[in-house]
Parts: structure tokens; sequence; C-alpha cells
């Protein structure tokens, strides 16, 4: 299932959800601000610990004090208008797909559920419509390549309105 709401993705039960991180995995402003302190000071620990990254990387940590198992920390491109900015934000939403089978494999899960922000969208100012067009190709691409990654339950969550209705329109064509 892929779907869209529109909150806040701090509050949200999911097993998974992912972090729009800097390629220094440090706490930052937007959504990861809000991560970063709902989950209280042992995942800016747990960050400090992992290699640093380059955009279109994803690192797993575990959720800490959030309602999540885990966080998916995805390093969006900073918006510049290149071809390779619309790559990296793709290999955000491919590697986190990949890692969340990953993760639903070692867990012996059947499925997982995993939640995604609007990547790139805010502070990195990727434009919003575009960053969808990316995100829900992506999305397509790798389950139509890798049919048991069907059993990822993916949720977009919106934070502004001018997302949720892209990704509300978006999702009625697929
Ligand atoms: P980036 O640096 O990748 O642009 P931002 O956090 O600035 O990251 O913005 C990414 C998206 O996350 C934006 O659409 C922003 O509105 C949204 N956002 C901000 N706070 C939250 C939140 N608590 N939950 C979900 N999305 C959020």
């Amino acid at each position: 299932m892929i779907s869209t709401i529109k909150g806040d993705i701090t509050g949200l039960d999911f097993d998974l959800i992912v972090n729009a991180a800097n390629d220094q995995f440090l706490p930052g402003g937007g959504v990861c601000g809000a991560i970063f302190a709902a989950a209280g000071p042992a995942l800016a620990q747990a960050c400090a610990a992992l290699p640093k990254g380059k955009a279109g990387d994803v690192r797993i940590t575990p959720a800490f004090d959030l309602p999540s198992k885990a966080v998916l920390h995805a390093v969006g491109p900073i918006y510049e208008g290149t071809k390779q900015n619309a790559e990296d934000l793709a290999s955000c939403y491919w590697n986190c797909v990949a890692l969340a089978y990953e993760y639903m494999r070692e867990h012996e899960l059947s499925r997982v559920s995993l939640a995604f922000p609007c990547i790139s969208t805010g502070i990195y100012g990727y434009p919003h419509e575009a960053a969808c067009d990316v995100a829900i190709r992506t999305i397509k691409k790798i389950r139509s390549a890798y049919p048991d990654t069907k059993a990822i339950d993916i949720v977009f969550v919106c934070f502004e309105q001018i997302d949720y209705e892209l990704y509300k329109k978006a999702l009625r064509s697929l």
C-alpha cells in the first residue's frame, strides 16, 4: 500500500520513519530538528558515531524515544537544479526502501511500515512538485523491479498542504 497523510512524522508509530538528514548526520532544523528533539539525546549520540555521508546515502539508527522502531537518515541533495540532484533524491528513496526490506528480512517480519517526509523540499530548496515526481517515480520503479518490496507499506507524510495536495493527486493516478 502507498498512501499519504498530512501531519507530523515524529508522532507516528510506524516501524521505520525517514529523517531528511544532512551529510554530517547532525541535528538540524525542520523535520530533522523535530526528530532529534522527540527521539532524545541518545539519537544524536548514535548519529555522531556514523560515518559521514553524501547526498543519496541512507543510514539506520534505533528510534530511541520516538514511537517508531528505527530511523532511516537519508541525506537529501541541496537543490541547484542539476540532473545529479534528481538522481541523488531518487537514491534517497531507493536506498530507504532497500534498507526497509533488509530490516524486514532481518526481523523476520512479513510486512513493515515506512514513513517518508518530503525530503529536500524545506531548507534544501527542492521544488515541491519535482520532488514529489521523483519520489513517486522511484517508489514505482523499485516495486516493479523488486516485487517483494510491495510488502513495505509506504506513507508520504506531508507537513505542508501543498505537498499533501501533490501526493494525493499523484497517488490517485498510480
Ligand atoms: P530539507 O533540509 O531536506 O529540505 P526540511 O526539514 O527543511 O528538510 O524539510 C523537508 C520537509 O519536511 C518539508 O516539506 C517540511 O515541511 C517537512 N517537515 C518539517 N517538519 C516536519 C515534521 N515534523 N514532520 C514531517 N515533515 C516535516
